[in-house]
């Protein structure tokens, strides 16, 4: 949880905070001094420090104090009765990091802790995420290996040469050194980027020039950061490109969520009437290009009105529901399933003859008499097929063909699967 020790030595301002704080869902320490709060740093996790502008006779000697212990990486923020440019600027270079005043609405305050949980919401996503470090020097690793650690990420790992590197196993962000022996800098990033198109790319180096910077960025390096950088800044940097990255790999997961709510049926969750037509049509373009054999299978299910007369519709959705399920379970991976109507059902099977393709209507249509539905026994269930192999023609050929032998089996008695023209 989100942590926020408030140094200030009035009760009714630490009530106030206490009660904002603890509002935004984050865990509130108070301290009545700077040698309380040294105390409870020590023992207790904290991500940010809220000090009173007066703590301890002035704010200079605490945030001082800060700087030279281990807590020097906790963010100060003030709190101030007064506001002045000369005293914000004076703070400011101090390293305190905000500014509140004490006569700020609650509501203030109330956001500026949201912002802090969010960012420290940020920090735990870079914490799943996997960072790669390519430098030739160990020094680097190991000050990058102790910047993570403060920071509570131990998921780095070191990579010395370009080739290690681009042999190595997929990561999430990769920090790379442009100035390596073994491969020039724009070189390295393109490489990166061509094995790891979505993952974060920053480069790193000594190098401050504006046309190195720019040509590494164009290269498609999403960051420079310039050695020797500052544990802050890169974090903070870090921060913001895991927070991209997470968005977009968030959004990738809606647009993969919504593709398929287009081309499923809702009901089976096999592909609908349009996507299988498309599909067919794909397909059979396929097998023109290729000389490849294609055959389809048309199936309805037999007397699907009394079925639902009888036992009502909820029971006909259930036994749609189980012939579906029967369709996927049967069907090889390659084949392509979809729900063409009510209780018509169309399977392509790509590099299928016809009489391949009868025999998987057949076995489709026992398996399916035999079937039992749990909740009324009594119920049993045929369908009929029409099976149709591609000899050339366009695709709604091909649907208009297994049609035409499905009504020819409904015709012949039902509970069977047609495959031969007429004649
Ligand atoms: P046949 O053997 O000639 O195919 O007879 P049938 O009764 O199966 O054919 P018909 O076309 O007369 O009736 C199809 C029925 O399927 C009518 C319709 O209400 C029902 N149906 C279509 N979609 C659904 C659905 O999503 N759920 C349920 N429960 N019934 C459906
Ligand atoms: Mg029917
Ligand atoms: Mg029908």
């Amino acid at each position: 949880m989100f942590s926020v020790l408030h140094v200030e030595s009035s009760h009714f301002f630490t009530k106030l905070y206490r009660r904002i704080v603890e509002g935004q869902k984050a865990r509130y320490l108070e301290a009545g001094s700077a040698d309380e709060a040294m105390r409870i740093l020590e023992t207790e996790h904290v991500d940010i420090i809220i000090s009173a502008s007066t703590v301890d006779g002035g704010i200079d000697g605490f945030v001082k104090r800060l700087g030279q212990s281990r807590f020097k990486i906790l963010p100060v923020v003030v709190s101030s009765a007064s506001d002045t440019a000369e005293e914000r600027t004076e703070m400011f270079s101090l390293g305190v990091v905000d500014y509140l005043l004490k006569e700020d609405s609650d509501e203030h305050l109330a956001r500026f802790i949201e912002k802090m949980v969010q960012a420290d919401s940020r920090l735990d996503a870079l914490k799943s995420l996997s960072i790669a470090v390519l430098d030739d020097s160990e020094t680097v690793h190991e000050v990058m290996r102790r910047t993570f650690a403060i920071y509570g990420i131990d998921s780095m790992r070191s990579y010395y040469t370009a080739q290690e590197i681009l042999a190595g196993p997929d990561h999430d962000i990769y920090l790379v050194d442009i100035n390596l022996p073994d491969m020039s800098g724009t070189q390295i990033v393109l490489e990166v980027r061509k094995r790891a198109p979505d993952a974060v790319i920053i480069a790193v180096s000594a190098i401050d020039h504006y046309k190195v910077i720019s040509n590494t960025l164009i290269a498609g390096a999403d960051d420079y950061i310039i050695k020797p950088f500052n544990a802050m800044i890169l974090m903070a940097r870090l921060q913001a490109s895991a927070r991209m990255l997470l968005l977009y790999r968030e959004l990738e997961e809606k647009n993969r969520r919504l593709e398929e709510l287009v081309v499923r049926d809702s009901l089976t969750g096999l592909y609908n009437h349009k996507h299988i037509i498309d599909r067919l049509a794909e397909e059979v373009e396929k097998a023109m290009r290729y000389q490849h054999t294609l055959s389809v299978v048309m199936l309805d299910i037999d007397h699907f009105k009394n079925v639902n007369d009888t036992w009502g519709h909820q029971a006909g959705d259930r036994v749609l529901v189980a012939f579906s399920r029967l369709l996927a379970e049967s069907a090889r991976n390659c084949d392509i399933v979809g729900r063409y109507g009510g209780e018509e059902f169309l399977v392509i099977l790509p590099e299928t003859d016809l009489e391949a393709a009868s025999v998987f209507g057949n076995r489709l249509r026992e398996r399916f008499g035999e079937m039992q539905f749990d909740e009324n026994e009594d119920l049993s269930v045929t369908v009929s097929g029409g099976v149709a192999e591609w000899k050339g023609g366009g695709h709604l050929m091909l649907v208009k063909q297994a049609d035409h032998l499905l009504y020819r089996a409904k015709a012949n008695g039902r509970n069977r699967i047609e495959s031969k023209s007429q004649g």
